[in-house]
């Protein structure tokens, strides 16, 4: 399962990554937290469905959900979803799965696993996987392993400080990742330098791309300005945790070189080892199913991914 801050989407997988069934729905603006687990379970209904599969065939619940989280408790208050608040999902989950093995663990943890288990850093040791969206986040995939640090919260990579005494974060600290590069902080500055969305179009990140891509210069700064942000951040990761490979994903990395040149640009300034500079930082393709598979892999692919069984 993933939830996410605009779908919600479900797949019945097999332990070689198969996919047998998938179910997909937008996510309903709902301020009460049973409707929106219901559409939940009806999105897992669906996958079951064209799966062909009941309840008594799975081997567990695999869950990647938007923070901030209890973990591995799996209480979760997203930000994008108000309606849940202290949302006790794994337990829920559990009750509602029949006492299956349920994991809940981030989304952004949830992708770099997939990535990892069968997507673009498939065969590599040390990997990070990005998300530059409404918010930025991160997982780790350390000598082969998820890492998760101490209360699973390794890998914000959002929040590593990129401008000392920069614009304030969401989190309360200056000069973070997230306050710099996240699409609307990055949309707020624009605005802030003059830059206006096109008659009938939203200020958001999406319309950013478009009018930087048309060629307008205040939108082309401000993605120059957040892919540089982003290559600051990853040299510094590249140089504490010798990765082998980045997957970025997220609006701003479609944006094409505006966005890619201004973040290697910047990782190359900021890097200064060689075993740094052979690091590939590459972009994620369908982010949304392969984090539906690293959810899977909480679950199928323990060894490397799992936490259930794990003494704390
Ligand atoms: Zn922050």
């Amino acid at each position: 399962m993933y939830v996410g801050g605009s779908k919600l989407a479900t797949a019945v997988v097999r332990a070689d990554g198969r996919v047998l069934g998938r179910g997909r729905v937008e996510v309903l603006r709902t301020e009460d937290p049973e409707s929106f687990f219901s559409a939940l379970l009806t999105c897992a209904r669906t996958a079951m469905a064209v799966a062909d599969v009941t309840y008594a065939d799975l081997a567990g619940v695999g869950c990647g959900c938007g923070g901030p989280m209890i973990w591995p408790e799996g209480v979760v208050s997203p930000l994008n979803i108000p309606a849940w608040r202290d949302f006790p999902l794994r337990a829920r989950l559990t009750e509602e799965f029949g006492r299956l093995p349920v994991a809940v663990h981030n989304d952004a943890v949830a992708l770099v696993v997939g990535e990892h288990w069968l997507g673009s850093a498939a065969g590599y040791q040390n990997v990070l996987g990005l998300t530059v969206s409404t918010g930025v986040g991160g997982g780790l995939v350390l000598d082969g392993r998820l890492f998760h640090g101490s209360t699973g919260n390794a890998g914000h990579i959002g929040h590593m400080t990129v401008e000392p005494g920069g614009p304030v974060c969401g989190c309360g600290a200056r000069g973070c990742l997230e306050a710099i590069a996240s699409g609307p902080n990055a949309v707020r500055r624009a605005l802030v330098d003059g830059w206006s969305p096109p008659l009938g179009m939203d200020a958001d990140g999406r319309t950013l791309v478009q009018t930087a891509l048309n060629g307008n210069r205040i939108a082309m700064r401000a993605l120059d300005h957040a892919g540089s942000a982003v290559g600051t951040a990853l040299a510094s990761c590249a140089s504490l945790l010798d990765l082998q490979i980045v997957t970025v994903a997220g609006g701003f990395s479609l944006a094409g070189e505006l966005f890619w040149d201004a973040l290697r640009r910047s990782f190359a300034e900021n890097s200064a080892f060689p075993f740094a500079h052979e690091l590939r930082i590459v972009h994620s393709n369908e982010p949304r199913e392969i984090a539906v598979l690293g959810a899977a892999a909480f679950i199928l692919a323990t060894d490397r991914y799992g936490w259930l069984d794990r003494a704390w």
